[in-house]
């Protein structure tokens, strides 16, 4: 099965019942994200989900994160193409500011396995300053790679797979990565730069936010304004409402207006200059 131009839904294994729910429509896909990836992928599966899926262990993120010179896992890959992935991805480590050791450990690592992705988590200087170096080596390499881009400054978009994303994900895919994946919420589209500390509205099971079509952004429910939404979930009733949904309506929600505005990415003509225009 084949990733191209696909938005992908990243979740936890504990979403796996409402995979079909949150990436249930063409052009969709999950990634089902810790170290029990693999058994999810299986069960979506076997619950007959058809498209694409991947598991990601996310070993680079946290403050228990394994360093980019980590071996990866040769079980690690062989379970997932098991469980049915459409890719295996490895379980690569943190790849530090400046830190090419890691880089090159985790790109060694992986061109010795036939079409697995590379994850290449990074911190934030690799999209910036140290961009050059990182596409060249990529390119050295001749793997597919999936970057995870630790919080930082806004960059500018790389033609690149992303994984654990937010709007950036639509972003990559609008600059001609083959596919990108969002978070399904808040610490899935992020990667904290460690130690970080936990700022206001965190609650157990993590803050709610929906995304606003016309702002371009998830906002926390909490801070929702006036405005309706048309999507199949809202029927036209103000987005504010989802401030006391269930946290499976709100990601219903995001689900169906970011496929909306992923459809319309696929239909246009030049993909980057309408993005430049939608975020003018
Ligand atoms: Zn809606």
């Amino acid at each position: 099965m084949d990733l191209r131009d696909r938005l992908l839904v990243q979740v936890s294994v504990r979403d796996v019942y409402d995979a079909v729910t949150l990436a249930g429509h063409p052009g969709s896909g999950l990634v089902f994200t810790g170290q029990a990836g693999h058994d999810a992928v299986r069960m979506a599966r076997r619950s007959g989900y058809d498209g694409p899926l991947l598991a990601d262990r996310r070993r680079y993120a946290g403050s228990a994160r394994v360093r980019g010179t980590a071996r990866l896992s040769a079980d690690w890959i062989a379970d997932q193409v098991e469980a049915g992935a459409t890719a295996p991805l490895t379980d690569s480590g943190y790849i530090g500011k400046g830190d090419h050791e890691s880089l090159h450990a985790t790109l060694e690592q992986a061109v010795q396995w036939d079409s697995v992705i590379a994850v290449l988590p990074v911190h934030p200087r690799w999209v910036a300053e140290d961009r050059p170096v990182l596409l060249r080596t990529i390119a050295d390499y001749g793997t597919p790679v999936a970057l995870v881009v630790e919080d930082g400054p806004p960059y500018r978009p790389l033609p690149l797979p992303l994984l654990s994303a937010g709007v950036p994900a639509l972003a990559a895919l609008a600059h001609g990565a083959e596919w990108a994946a969002i978070g399904v919420r808040e610490v899935l589209r992020h990667l904290y730069p460690e130690p970080h500390e936990i700022r206001g509205g965190w609650r157990r099971g993590g803050a709610r936010s929906a995304f606003v079509p016309e702002r371009l952004e998830f906002v926390p429910v909490e801070r929702l304004s006036d405005g309706t939404c048309d999507c199949s979930t809202c029927r036209g009733r103000p987005l504010r409402r989802l401030a006391s949904a269930e946290e499976i309506e709100v990601n219903t929600h995001n689900a169906k207006v970011l496929h909306r505005l992923h459809n319309r990415l696929l239909r246009s003509t030049h993909r980057e200059r309408w993005w430049r225009e939608l975020t003018a």
